[in-house]
């Protein structure tokens, strides 16, 4: 009789614990749910995310603890891992982290492997050349040029494959890099004419560089940042839209700009962009 209570209140844990278990199970299937978060961030884009100590700094870094903290994670509990352009997709969808904010368009060949929250900002993509350079005034003076070619981001595909303001497809030749740094340098050292990008990639390396280099102030393109996110978590984009809409609100992403992009020349539009949806 004893032998067989315990039977039961054995049963009765072990029913307990599946069920605790399949809560927690469920729980892990949306970000909206999580204590703790892992968000993918560049590492080598100063202004925007860039390797500090044991973290990092900039722009996208801020928005991230911003948004963590508005879902309910405390900045503590967030924590950064270098994502390129080239592996964003791999880290969402293989769980490497929970969240992607790395200067990371929204765009429709990306959005069937991704779930995008946003925009959280628009930038448009410029040019950067050496600063001797006078040959390059927009899109169409490109042309023969050698330009800077990321892995995995779209900026010179944009050039390439005519996906511009303008509709203008300018044959360029293309060298491979792997990252914007790894462009910065091509072009001081004459590997590349053009690195092409985000205006606010752009300004974080001509703070650093100074006089070696120019910004043809020339934009061509809208780019929407997107907080990727893994594909279908419906509820976590949700959990990341109203957490944008608070920081326009209650003026965090402002501060958050000026700081990192008050000094380059790049105005803060006060009116949230227009939120893609999470379907
Ligand atoms: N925003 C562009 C993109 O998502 C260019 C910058 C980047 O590759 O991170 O492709």
């Amino acid at each position: 009789m004893r032998v067989r209570n315990y039977g039961v209140a054995l049963a009765a844990v072990a029913v307990a614990s599946m069920t605790l278990a399949g809560c927690s199970e469920k729980k892990d299937d949306t970000i909206a749910d999580k204590d703790k978060l892992i968000v993918g961030v560049k590492y080598d884009q100063p202004g925007l995310g860039l390797k500090s100590g044991s973290g990092a700094e900039g722009f996208d870094v801020d928005v991230a603890k911003a948004i963590a903290k508005k879902m309910g994670v405390d900045e503590k509990n967030v924590t950064f891992k270098e994502a390129k352009s080239a592996n964003r997709e791999s880290f969402i969808a293989n769980g490497t982290v929970d969240m992607v904010i790395a200067t990371y368009s929204i765009t429709a060949a990306r959005k069937p492997k991704v779930t995008f929250g946003g925009p959280y900002i628009v930038t448009h993509q410029d040019i950067m050349v050496r600063a001797d350079d006078s040959s390059i005034k927009d899109l169409a003076s490109l042309k023969g040029k050698k330009l800077c070619a990321v892995s995995g981001s779209n900026s010179w595909k944009n050039i390439t494959d005519g996906t511009n303001k303008l509709s203008q497809k300018v044959q360029m030749e293309t060298v491979p890099a792997q990252g914007y740094d790894d462009c910065i340098t091509k072009l001081k050292g004459g590997a590349v004419d053009v690195v092409s990008t985000d205006a606010t990639i752009l300004a974080g390396y001509a703070g650093r560089e100074g006089s070696s280099v120019k910004v043809v102030n020339a934009p061509f393109t809208d780019e929407k940042y997107g907080v990727g996110i893994k594909k279908g978590d419906t509820k976590g984009c949700e959990a990341v839209n109203k957490a944008i809409a608070d920081l326009y609100k209650d003026g965090t992403m402002k501060t958050a700009w000026d700081k990192w992009f008050g000094k380059a020349n790049l105005p803060f539009d006060a009116n949230q962009p227009q939120a893609e949806g999470c379907s």
